[in-house]
């Protein structure tokens, strides 16, 4: 019999978020269940409900920054016991089989991975997220949280803290390492707290000079405007790396000329429109236009790890359930500094 728990809910692509319940499945032998203690809100969220990357199944709870502690455990399960502090991210399930996923890159299972929230499960059930007071996941997707972490800081770092290590790892940043973040936001405050620990020398480039002051503080190196025209001539050809953050459309023909030779411009940030890219800015560079998504499992719980030997952690604002439209304005506002967690205890 499933077990009915509390939960924000969306009925909607334009309703308020309300309480409600959602259904969670009885704990197989390889699961884990995990009492939700804290609870991040991303962009993601709000993309997702607004149908901005197509329809959606309501109600839905959404939620994949999820921070908890391991209740039960099934009989076949090896790495987790009860009371364990434990993380779960974006994803809940994939083949396991694929190239993908053998490689250990479960986020781009040939199959698709199940998503946290939204997806379609095994059981032909839709997923239900973070944003409610429990969760039953698979172990093999659970991640463990260090204890030098702050709990309620954690739940951040299973998106935002994956979502820009991993391309910072894979495109190679470090010392001598030119990297810009473009939007400071969830993931770009994180971006650049990472990159400055590996090393490199960060540049932030954020709509206005607002968010400066913070964003020296989080370890960049430099900082600019990109509503300031001259900062697209003094900076040309300078980056080996942008990640680029932002939720929205913006001018990406003029960020790859930010590029050096052979430089790479990745997108994270995923807004519903296209990006159209001028060849001729990646012919006159070497330069490349990629794209990021999330982690894979063991490179999740190496993030987890690094952050804490490097005593990492996100900027976090704790809200209430009763509080949640509130912020999701505020971040559809970039009105956050710089990630909003849920206090799940408030929740129903
Ligand atoms: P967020 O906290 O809202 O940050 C986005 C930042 O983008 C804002 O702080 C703002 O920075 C900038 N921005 C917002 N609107 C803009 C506009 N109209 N024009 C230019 N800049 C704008 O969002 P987030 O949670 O970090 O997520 C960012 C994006 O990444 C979202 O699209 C999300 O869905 C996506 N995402 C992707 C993955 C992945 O695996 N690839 C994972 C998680 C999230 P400034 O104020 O500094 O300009
Ligand atoms: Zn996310």
């Amino acid at each position: 019999m499933p077990t009915i728990i509390p939960a924000i809910v969306a009925s909607s692509p334009t309703n308020q978020l309300v309480a409600g319940t959602i259904e969670r499945r009885d704990v197989g032998p390889a699961d884990v269940r995990i009492d939700i203690r804290w609870s991040g809100i991303c962009h993601s969220d709000i993309h997702t409900v607004q149908g901005d990357w197509g329809p959606q199944h309501y109600p839905l709870t959404v939620g994949h920054e999820i921070a908890g502690t391991v209740a039960e455990v099934g009989s076949e399960v090896t790495k987790f016991a009860v009371g364990d502090r434990v993380g779960v991210g974006c994803m809940v399930n994939s083949c396991g089989e694929c190239a993908n996923c053998v490689a250990g890159e479960e986020q781009y299972c040939l199959q698709g991975m199940t998503g946290t929230y939204g997806a379609e499960d095994v059981d032909g059930t839709i997923t239900q997220g973070g944003y409610s007071t429990g969760i039953v996941v698979t172990e093999d997707f659970v991640l463990r949280v260090p204890e030098a972490i702050p709990f309620e800081k954690a739940a951040p770092l299973l998106c935002a803290g994956i979502t820009t290590y991993s391309p910072l790892r894979h495109w190679n940043a470090g010392p001598g390492k030119k990297v810009a973040v473009i939007g400071l936001g969830g993931l770009g405050h994180m971006a650049v707290k990472i990159a400055h620990a590996m090393g490199a020398e960060v540049t932030v480039l954020s709509r206005s000079l607002a968010k400066k002051d913070d964003a020296l503080a989080l370890g960049a190196d430099h900082y600019f405007a990109t509503e300031n025209p001259e900062t697209f001539r003094a900076l040309r050809g300078h980056f080996d790396l942008i990640i680029n953050s932002v939720s929205a459309t913006i001018d990406i023909n003029a960020h790859l000329k930010l590029l050096a030779l052979d430089g790479a411009l990745v997108n994270v940030g995923l807004p519903p429109e296209a990006l159209p890219v001028k060849v001729g800015n990646l012919i006159g560079g070497r330069r490349s236009f990629a794209g990021s998504n999330i982690g894979g499992i063991a490179e999740t719980q190496e993030m987890l790890d690094f952050c804490a030997e490097h005593g990492i952690a996100p900027e976090v604002e704790i809200t209430s359930a009763d509080q949640v439209n509130e912020a999701w304005a505020r971040v559809l506002a970039a009105d956050v500094r710089y990630r909003f967690v849920i206090d799940v205890s408030t929740i129903g």
